[in-house]
């Protein structure tokens, strides 16, 4: 695997969606490619974040669940 290719595969890698014999092989290119490893870094941190961006936006759907259930009680 060349590092053109790891880097199209890496958000797949980090959300566990590819295939095992995938992975492994991201895995090793990753562990001998200051590169690809940096750049695996980096995207695992914009992950981390939209995954904390998506935790707050939950909060919204719920008061609006509660509003509707006002609403019916009211
Ligand atoms: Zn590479």
């Amino acid at each position: 695997m060349n590092c053109q290719e790891t880097k199209i595969l890496l958000s797949e890698y980090l959300d566990r969606e590819l295939s095992c014999e995938v992975r492994t092989a991201v895995r090793r290119h990753l562990a001998g490619c200051l590169d690809c490893a940096d750049e695996c870094r980096k995207l695992q941190k914009s992950i981390k974040l939209l995954k904390k961006f998506k935790k707050l936006r939950v909060p919204r759907d719920y008061s609006r669940t509660l509003f509707y259930r006002k609403k019916k009680a009211g």
